[in-house]
């Protein structure tokens, strides 16, 4: 069978996760997440005639020749409900963010004046309007404010609470199962016998599932035996949406993951890249499952390439791409004929749009990948680069 090309397994998996439901969230929980229709605006923002400063408000006419000792016959500070109108020939001292009374057309900053409380001495002039921030300066009430598509940071849902809205429609995150399994592998934390590894893929890919804005349940892990598999997933399978294992794909003995899913609906597939090239994908009991490769890089290489995009499609992104940038390789590389690879690279724009590869291409060079800040992406058909040869490269974070 022909390998899969990296785009068409990509697809795939966004087509398996598809779009995550809608739902109404309180605001708390709502940043990072993608707005789901368009919000219009249930009121005009500043919502009434406020004062800009501490200072007196007046009419503008009454200020003639100057100074001028005007009577203060009310005191309005912020919050203040019932006003009284301004008569002509007097001020009312106003703070910050306080209803302007009717009758007033501007504020005189308290700075300019003597600050007296019964009256008030005003040293300087203003113009009508000034110091006046008017009802709707900033949104209009009905103004589609903000738009279906919007990911949703500190400033918008400051604007969504200043429009007084409690919740916001949002589409949710999913919930990952993420499953390790090998028989070789034990907890951090524990003593480890020869033979034995320490897991990693685990915390690794629950990390790079809420880095993603979803997500993670980790399992912690399960040896290579299936019926410990399908144990292992039982009690989630009402409560997650997408299940990611790694692990027991290749082609050896005990490969825990293939054999589990053998008479699922589930197509195990070579793609044309490196690392990362035995992937798996359909589903499990209904729900998507994606197989990823054991190998350290490999799992966080296929996270990257296939998971990652699809879980923020199923949020409604748009942007699903890490940003890329074309720079010139620091040493020369050779990859694979008809593979695409992902290299690992640090890439520091300021020193001349220089990427250099960290590492060389096994999939088991944890340390490469960790101390790299992107992929280096070399094309199915290049098999060799030189130093100085242009690359793409993806940013990791
Ligand atoms: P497999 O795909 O299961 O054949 O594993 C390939 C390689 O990755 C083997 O050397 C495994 O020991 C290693 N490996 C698999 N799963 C993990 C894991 N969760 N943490 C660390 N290494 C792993
Ligand atoms: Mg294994």
């Amino acid at each position: 069978m022909p390998p899969t090309s990296v785009a068409e397994h990509r697809q795939r998996v966004a087509d398996l996760v598809g779009l995550m439901p809608v739902l109404q969230l309180p605001l708390e929980d709502c940043l990072g997440l993608v707005l789901a229709a368009d919000v219009i605006a249930p009121l005009s923002l500043p919502p009434f005639d406020n004062s800009a400063m501490d200072g007196y408000a007046v009419r503008a006419a009454d200020l003639g020749e100057l100074p001028v000792r005007l009577p203060v016959a009310d005191d309005i500070p912020a919050g203040r409900v019932e006003l009284t109108p301004l008569e002509p020939g007097t001020v009312q001292r106003i703070m910050t963010g306080a209803p302007v009374p009717s009758g007033a057309d501007a504020v005189v900053q308290v700075e300019w004046t003597d600050a007296g409380t019964e009256t008030v001495t005003i040293n300087r002039a203003v113009e009508a309007g000034a110091n006046i921030r008017t009802a709707g300066d900033d949104v209009g009430k009905g103004d589609p404010v903000l738009v279906a598509g919007t990911v949703l940071r500190p400033s918008t849902v400051g604007l969504a609470s200043a429009l007084g809205l409690a919740e916001l429609p949002v589409r949710r995150r999913p919930r990952v199962l993420v499953l390790s399994t090998g028989s070789e592998l034990v907890e951090p934390g524990t003593p480890l016998l020869p033979g034995q590894i320490y897991e990693s893929n685990g915390m690794m890919l629950a990390s790079a599932v809420r880095e993603a804005g979803a997500e993670a349940v980790r399992l912690r892990f399960v040896p290579d035996d299936v019926d410990a598999f399908h144990e292992a997933l039982r009690p989630y399978l009402g409560s997650v949406d997408v299940i990611v294992t790694s692990g027991g794909v290749s082609a050896g003995a005990y490969e825990v993951v293939k054999d589990a899913l053998a008479s699922h609906d589930v197509e195990f597939t070579k793609v044309a890249m490196q690392p990362g090239g035995p992937q798996g994908s359909g589903r499990y009991e209904g729900l998507p499952v994606l197989t990823l490769p054991g190998n350290p890089v490999s799992a966080q290489v296929s996270f990257e390439v296939f998971v990652r995009p699809a879980l923020l499609a199923s949020m409604g992104h748009r942007q699903v791409e890490r940003t890329t940038a074309r720079a010139s390789l620091s040493a020369g590389l050779t990859s694979p004929a008809g593979r695409t690879q992902f290299r690992r690279g640090l890439y520091d724009p300021a020193s001349g749009e220089v990427v250099t590869p960290v590492g060389g291409p096994g999939s088991h060079l944890l340390s490469a990948l960790a101390l790299s800040n992107c992929l280096i992406e070399v094309p199915e058909d290049v098999t060799e680069l030189a130093a100085g040869d242009e690359v793409v490269v993806r940013y990791l974070q």
